[in-house]
């Protein structure tokens, strides 16, 4: 029997559904994982992003997000997640030059001079039963007619068509916890593709709101049930070329009993090799 979690992120509910397997690991054992670069390169335009909006409206100009990006590297320059990326010199302009390409492309989709923002990095938390659900909103804001709008962005690339819906399924539960933290719907949620320069919105109604509550609570009982059982099935699918915990899937013919100690030490070799 494994220890239940206590909350679920929307990335941690569509972890389970993905794969109950991986789950297990990153969720249940809490393993620690090698960073990436995606997903580090996306925590950096995400920080200077935040920074650029703590600006005054007029002050958001190309060069302030310009250098609202030196200050987000310079951060995390000392952070595990850069530094456990191992970058070589030619590998770290490279990854500042990604950036780059990241924010200027932001430029080309919205005006922020025009956002009337009233929250960045928003963490909300609602109870559905038993269990926490929580979320963290990249910006809220107000639309012409005082209604709240919800901004996720998003580095990587936009979703072809057929996965479209999916890919709002995430921020549908924003929408949820604003409703259950605020007392309002949004009216309508957006999600900024950097990477292509693609908006993909939606406007939430009060049945997809109800379809997240649904959803939550019958994706909690499976989790409770696997917790249980120990039933935690690999569900193989092209994300497995980016699981950090192949070496121990039973899919892939590993054990997954050895994955407690073995990527705990294959993690911090990782860590330990960069003090040197
Ligand atoms: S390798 Fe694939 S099947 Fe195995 S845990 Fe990772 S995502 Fe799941």
């Amino acid at each position: 029997m494994w220890p239940v979690p206590s909350s679920l992120s929307p990335s941690r509910v569509s972890s389970f559904t993905s794969c109950p397997m991986q789950f297990r690991f990153s969720s249940v054992q809490r393993l620690p994982e090698p960073p990436g670069v995606a997903t580090t390169r996306g925590s950096v335009v995400h920080r200077a992003l935040e920074l650029l909006f703590e600006l005054p409206n007029l002050e958001r100009t190309p060069e302030a997000l310009a250098r609202t990006l030196d200050t987000a590297l310079d951060e995390y320059s000392t952070d595990p997640d850069y530094i456990g990326l191992r970058l070589d010199d030619a590998a770290a302009a490279t990854f500042r030059k990604d950036c780059d390409k990241l924010i200027d492309k932001y430029f080309q989709m919205e005006d922020p001079t025009t956002i009337r923002d009233i929250g960045l990095e928003v963490r909300m938390a609602a109870d559905v039963g038993s269990l926490e659900l929580r979320g963290i909103i990249d910006r809220l804001e107000l639309d012409a007619d005082g209604e709240l709008v919800v901004t996720d962005y998003k580095t990587g690339r936009a979703p072809s068509g057929r996965y479209e819906q999916k890919s709002l399924a995430g921020v549908h539960f924003y929408s949820f916890l604003c409703e259950a933290v605020l007392g309002r719907r949004p009216s309508k949620i957006r999600l900024m593709y950097l990477s292509n320069g693609e908006t993909i919105e939606t406007i939430p109604s009060a049945q997809s709101v109800r379809f997240i509550d649904t959803r939550t609570k019958a994706v909690w009982k499976a989790v409770e049930r696997a917790c249980i059982t120990g039933d935690f099935r690999p569900n193989q699918s092209k994300l497995c070329d980016w699981c950090s915990f192949k070496a121990w899937c039973p899919a892939f013919g590993g054990d997954p009993e050895l994955a407690a100690t073995e990527a705990v030490a294959a993690h911090a070799a990782l860590m330990g090799e960069n003090d040197q």
